[in-house]
């Protein structure tokens, strides 16, 4: 008997009934092509044309990124080697954290491995088990994984809905509130009512954290993210998180805030704690990309153009226009999103369905995520083949 055979779970039927439902998943090997635009090859030969990236600014293939990490490559060290209260920080490390805080203004950041460990480290560091968390109904994976790490009482409000949100910071507590949402929303690119949750956190003396994930490179000046779109000062939000796997076009994460609360995630936070420090030549990408995305008025003004091509193009289709560059074209069932994500591969398109628990059940969709990497015939080749797929909706 193999140790395999004694388990209770037949895997092998959980993934035939997964497949059933239209919600296997595999990930697939898509190499780059060289050129700035997104362009990849498949393990078939297929050259694919992707607007399935959070590469906002299309700066993962900027020169300036690869010459920042060849350079930090040659102090001759690649991994960190420990996590960062145990083997030190590099230069590189310090440099970007103080990139990062001058940019913001704010007094300290934090970086994390990732957003995903960001998130878990900042709900399970700071709230405490008798609080109360308030999450906003589409708010991501990694804050709802962080809030149950928390142990706090976890409450859903209705999406951006003020009013729900009252509801239940009107209701006795023993512990603090928490507001818990995103600047820009990962799935549907829509924005979070922030001076209103700011406003409301203020009146009911709560806490208010924002993921600005979506929101850093690509909403306000210098793509300072959300507050500085809604011309707010730092202080109407408690913390925010960020990562720089997307608009940064590296990979890694941080958290910005007053200095009292960095200072404390690095005792409490345990996803900081136990991660290994990120490689430095991967933070001197980082720093790069944060001059480049700091002076990328231009690269958002194209962004725009695209974005007011494609939604011309979309209308009077269930289409989710959105400020950002995350438009959502709702196809419904699993299989609708399948099937359209397939035609439009077949089309030369890369752009794979978002189906549940990525969203809710029935607003299965295609997200389509624009990059100023892409160019306006890019956009234009994609509304030809969603022209073809328009009637298997
Ligand atoms: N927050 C949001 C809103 C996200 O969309 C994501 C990534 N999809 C994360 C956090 C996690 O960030 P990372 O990919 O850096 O782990």
């Amino acid at each position: 008997m193999t140790i395999a055979s004694t388990l209770h779970c037949d895997w092998e039927a959980a993934l035939a009934a997964r497949a059933e439902a239209g919600l296997l998943r595999q990930t697939e090997v898509l190499q780059p092509l060289p050129g700035p635009r997104p362009f990849y090859r498949d393990s078939a030969g297929q050259t694919l044309l992707s607007f399935a990236s959070n590469d906002y600014l299309g700066l993962a293939r900027h020169p300036a990124l690869r010459a920042a990490a060849t350079a930090s490559f040659a102090s001759g060290e690649y991994g960190a080697g420990a996590a960062p209260l145990l083997g030190g920080v590099r230069a590189e490390h310090e440099a970007l954290a103080q990139a990062l805080a001058d940019w913001l203004e704010v007094e300290d950041v934090l970086l994390f491995g990732s957003g995903y460990l960001a998130n878990l480290g900042i709900l399970s560091g700071l709230v405490e088990g008798r609080d109360l968390l308030l999450l906003d109904r589409l708010a991501h994976a990694s804050l709802i994984d962080g809030a149950r790490l928390s142990g706090a009482r976890l409450q859903r409000f209705r999406h951006n809905d003020l009013a729900h949100l009252e509801t239940l910071l009107q209701k006795p507590r023993r512990g603090r509130a928490w507001i818990v949402s995103e600047g820009v929303f990962s799935m549907d690119g829509d924005l979070a009512p922030l001076p209103e949750l700011s406003a409301l956190a203020a009146r009911y003396d709560a806490g208010l954290l924002l993921d600005e994930a979506h929101a850093f490179g690509v909403l306000g000046a210098q793509g300072r993210g959300s507050l500085a779109y809604w011309g707010l000062p730092a202080g109407a939000v408690t913390l925010r998180v960020g990562t720089l796997g997307k608009a940064f076009g590296s990979y890694g994460a941080f958290v910005a805030g007053p200095r009292r609360l960095t200072r404390w995630l690095q005792q409490a936070a345990r996803s900081y704690l136990f991660h290994t420090a990120l490689p430095a030549n991967v933070a001197a990408a980082s720093r790069a990309a944060l001059d480049l995305l700091r002076e990328g008025e231009g690269l958002r003004q194209h962004l725009q153009g695209l974005r007011n091509t494609l939604q011309a193009g979309l209308q009077g289709r269930a289409f989710l226009p959105s400020q950002t560059p995350i438009q959502g074209l709702i196809l419904g069932s699993n299989a609708a999103a399948l099937r359209a994500a397939a035609a439009l591969r077949s089309a030369g398109i890369y752009c794979p369905a978002v189906r549940p628990p990525t969203v809710p059940v029935g607003q299965a969709r295609l997200r389509i995520s624009l990059s100023a990497a892409h160019n306006q015939d890019d956009i234009q080749r994609l509304l030809c083949a969603l022209q073809l797929i328009a009637g298997g909706e």
